[in-house]
């Protein structure tokens, strides 16, 4: 117990909330099949950040996280990479329809970076990566979504879109991610924000990642996630 809290104060990373995994050392540690392993390699990254030490054995036990990061500290990875985990561990992935992890990010360049990430990881495994975002057609995006995906990532307005469209049904949907949350409400989402939420089952894992806390962030969280785990890296939040 002594090593671990000296390992996380090396990591320059605090972390609140019940049952606490140990932060891990290497991505070995996680345990991943050799897919990811190797998409791992094959992206030059050597060993995991501080947030990842910490947030991928959280997000991979399932439970619930706020993750407080400043920009550039690598957050994409601690929830692209258990989300592959995630969708390969559903039973019946091919009987129902929609996606299964939903990414919300506040805007277009952020979602669409988010899909290239999400996509090296996914390809190996079949895994179907759609992006939506405003400025691209409303009917592409409609038609893309009608032909299936296993993970979506969005702006908030452009998603309600889509679903009061019916381009897709959140009926498998139980792995969201909200990043940047404190972007999403400056930008004004925060109803967007709410309303998605809604639209998912209670008993999904849902993981807010931020680099500030605003107390209208704080207030989010407490209501929509469930008994989560708390890592602040470094001074912010
Ligand atoms: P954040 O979302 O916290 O702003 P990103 O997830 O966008 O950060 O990551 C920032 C940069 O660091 C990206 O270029 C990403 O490819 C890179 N990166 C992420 N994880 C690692 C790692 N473990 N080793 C090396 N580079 C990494
Ligand atoms: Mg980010």
């Amino acid at each position: 117990e002594q090593d671990v809290s000296e390992y996380r104060k090396s990591l320059a990373i605090r972390v609140s909330g019940f049952d606490v995994p140990k932060p891990i050392k290497t991505f070995e540690d996680c345990g991943f099949p050799s897919q990811i392993m190797n998409a791992i390699k094959k992206q030059g990254y050597e060993k995991p950040t501080s947030i990842q030490c910490q947030a991928l054995p959280v997000v991979l036990s399932g439970r619930d996280i706020i993750g407080i990061a400043k920009t550039g500290s690598g957050k994409t990875a601690s929830f692209v990479l258990p989300m592959i985990v995630h969708i390969m561990d559903q039973p019946e992935l091919q009987k129902e329809e929609g996606p299964i992890g939903v990414i919300c990010a506040p805007t277009r360049e952020l979602a669409h970076q988010i899909y290239l990430e999400a996509k090296k990881f996914a390809k190996a495994y079949g895994v179907r990566v759609s992006a939506v975002y405003g400025g691209m057609s409303k009917l592409e995006q409609f038609k893309e979504l009608k032909a299936g995906c296993e993970i979506v990532v969005a702006t908030p307005g452009r998603l309600i879109d889509m679903l009061k469209m019916k381009a897709l049904t959140m009926m498998r949907a139980t792995y969201l991610v909200l990043d940047e949350a404190d972007r999403m409400f400056d930008l004004g989402f925060e109803p967007q924000v709410r309303s998605i939420v809604g639209q998912i089952r209670p008993d999904r894992q849902t993981l807010l990642f931020s680099a500030t806390m605003p107390r209208k962030v704080e207030k989010l969280a407490r209501e929509i996630l469930s008994d989560p785990i708390r890592v602040t890296v470094g001074e912010v939040g």
